[in-house]
Parts: structure tokens; sequence; C-alpha cells
């Protein structure tokens, strides 16, 4: 059976990456969404094992000794990880599975797993970004303030990512994620 494709989706936080894989898990149900665990603390309408797992740092780090991580980081100082097993299970079974994580998780995935899929998500402009952060109100000013700095030196350095979606419209920017999912559909296998 065909293995399924890895699409690894990243971006600084207020460029829309939730929103469009949202929307693209809503086009394409049998695609398999990776829940991640963190550490950090749960936000107003968020809800354990569909958002995030959340547990604390000693479970986390269990975890990591563990090995049972795919990729983790440290993002504004909360641990983030993709459990392995689940994603493996469904690349197994020729599901096509999405993480939405972290240009250095990202980075992780690109080692361990060169045939992933890599997109990062920009938003239109840096102005906007900040705008956005402070409209979702979920953040305290030092966060944004922290959010806006990894924003800048995330979209410096995101040259290697096999492609760039400008978010500056989102029913725009769902349409060319969806157009990358039917390219790479259309490869030959090489293997
Ligand atoms: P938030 O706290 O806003 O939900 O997420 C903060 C950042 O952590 C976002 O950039 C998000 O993509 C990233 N993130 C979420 N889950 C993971 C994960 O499993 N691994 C990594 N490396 N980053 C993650």
């Amino acid at each position: 059976m065909q293995k399924g494709m890895l699409l690894v989706v990243s971006g600084p936080s207020g460029a829309g990456k939730g929103t469009i894989c949202q929307e693209i898990r809503k086009r394409n149900p049998n695609l398999f969404y990776s829940i991640s665990a963190t550490t950090r603390e749960k936000r107003v309408g968020e809800i354990e094992g569909v958002h995030y797992y959340f547990i604390d740092r000693a479970k986390f780090e269990q975890m990591i000794s563990n090995k049972e991580f795919l990729e983790w980081a440290d993002v504004y100082g909360n641990y983030y990880g993709t459990p392995k097993k689940p994603v493996f299970e469904a690349l197994a079974r020729g599901q096509d599975v999405i993480l939405e994580i972290d240009i250095k998780g990202a980075r992780q995935v690109k080692k361990s797993y060169p045939e992933g899929i890599f997109v990062f998500i920009l938003p239109p402009s840096i102005a906007i970004l900040e705008e956005r952060l402070r409209k979702r109100g979920t953040d305290r000013e030092e966060i944004i303030a922290k959010r806006m700095k990894m924003a800048r030196e995330e979209i410096a350095n995101c040259d290697w990512y096999d492609y760039l979606i400008l978010n500056d419209d989102i029913d725009a920017a769902v349409k060319s994620l969806e157009a990358v999912i039917i390219a790479e559909k259309l490869r030959p296998k090489r293997v």
C-alpha cells in the first residue's frame, strides 16, 4: 500500500495557519490531523484531546526520554511536541497527515523525515501580524512582544521550506495549500 504524505505547516503565530489548516481539514476529512502535547495553559474554548493534550512538564520530559515525540520544541517558554506513534500509524495506513508546528520542530522533522512536504505561511506584513495578535486578545503584552520577535526571526529563515504561501486572503491561501497537496500527489514516487 502507498504510504500517506506528511504535510508540515509552519508560520508565525497570527499568520493564520490555524485558520487555513482548519479549512483544509473541513475540505479533506480523510486528512489525519496530529494533536500535539503541550505544557502551556489551556486557553478559553480549548478542549483537551481536540486542540492539544495539555500535560505538565514532568510528563512531557518523561515522554522526551521515552522518545515518544517525532519532534518537540520549547516555544515561548512552553514545550510543544508531536506524538510519534499516531502519525506513523496513519502514514502506514496510507492516510495523509498534517502537522501544524513551529519552525524549530519543522527543522527536526525535515532531518528525520525528509520526504515530508514543508509549507510556510507568511503574514501579509509585520504590522498586520501584530494587529492580528492584538485582536485575538488571548495573549499578554510581553507575550505579544515575544511572538513578534520570533515572527521576524522565522520569516528571515523560511527559505528552506518547499512552499511559501502568503496569507493576504484566506480563501486564496487555502486554495494554494490545496494546490500543493494536489500537485504533490501527482509526483512520480522515486523510491
Ligand atoms: P499556540 O500556543 O498559539 O497554540 O502555539 C504556539 C506555537 O507552537 C505555534 O507556532 C504552533 O504551530 C506551535 N506548535 C503547536 N504544536 C506544536 C508541536 O507539536 N511542535 C512544535 N514544534 N510546535 C508546535
